[in-house]
């Protein structure tokens, strides 16, 4: 069983885990603890750049888990969340451990998976001059498209329970444990089902994709896929910032919204 302090704990994390941005200020409350001995050896900088990690991989996985049983959310990342971290970083100083390509691929898994690591605010590229931002999927949204079958079924539901003389409304009242059984085990997983079997049907290969405009901030989402027999795009939509009327690219492929150049405007 090794034992672990705090004192141990927050460089590691801090090496492992925090980024850029985060790490400098984290810096200023790490550096007198590990300045102190008995723990000289203990520098940011060893992980990542000297790949000199001062524990073992076997010690931090034992101080991760600690962690997560304390609370701590920033424990929590996955492997690739992990690599994604450690490239920026190395790439920031100016030694990338990975081609520009494999980052890509790693960053578009990330935001496939709605990884918060991953999602960048509005920003611009300075070659190309293009403004864009990284969208992510509108899971409250997605949910709420299933509302108008529920309510379909359950309108049926009611509808036949009243031309049956309240047939289904008898099954539900009878005595434990039969009446929730009937309710939990039958009643309610055929609501599930039939209600979203509805719901893809009407909004085939749904998917509801959220980004803040790049020119003004302003969320703004965007619905690909079929809805009924209207056949919608699956990759590109087209629209406008209600607040700045910017033209807004969503690109469903990449997960990522840039401003089209304004008329006139154009390279
Ligand atoms: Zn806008």
């Amino acid at each position: 069983m090794v034992q672990v302090t705090e004192q141990q704990i927050l460089p590691q994390l801090a090496a492992r885990h925090v980024p850029h941005s985060l790490r400098n200020l984290l810096s200023l409350w790490i550096n007198p603890l590990i300045s102190q001995p008995p723990f000289p050896s203990l520098s940011l900088q060893s992980f990542y750049y000297d790949g000199m990690p001062s524990i073992t991989d076997e010690e931090f996985d034992l101080l991760k888990d600690e962690l997560v049983w304390s609370g701590s959310k920033v424990a929590v990342l996955s492997s690739d969340e992990q690599r994604f971290l450690e490239a920026q970083m190395a790439f920031n100083k100016g030694t990338p451990i990975m081609s520009n390509e494999d980052f890509d691929k790693l960053k578009l898994r990330l935001k496939e998976s709605s990884s918060a690591i991953a999602l960048q605010g509005p920003r611009c590229s300075i070659r190309s001059r293009i403004m864009y931002s990284d969208a992510q999927v509108d899971y409250l949204k997605l949910v709420a498209l299933n509302i108008p079958a529920a309510l379909l079924v359950l309108f049926a539901l009611f509808s036949i329970d009243d031309l049956t003389g309240f047939e289904v409304t008898k099954f539900i009242e009878l005595p434990q444990p039969w009446g929730p059984t009937f309710v939990w085990g039958l009643l309610l997983p055929v609501i599930y089902v039939l209600a979203s079997s509805l719901t893809n049907l009407a909004f085939k290969d749904a998917l509801v994709l959220k980004a803040k405009c790049p020119s003004c901030g302003t969320e703004n989402t965007s619905y690909f896929g079929d809805i009924f027999v209207v056949a919608g795009s699956r990759d590109k939509n087209e629209v406008a910032c209600p607040n700045c009327k910017a033209k807004l690219s969503f690109d469903a492929v990449k997960r990522q919204v840039t401003v089209q150049p304004a008329a006139g405007e154009a390279a």
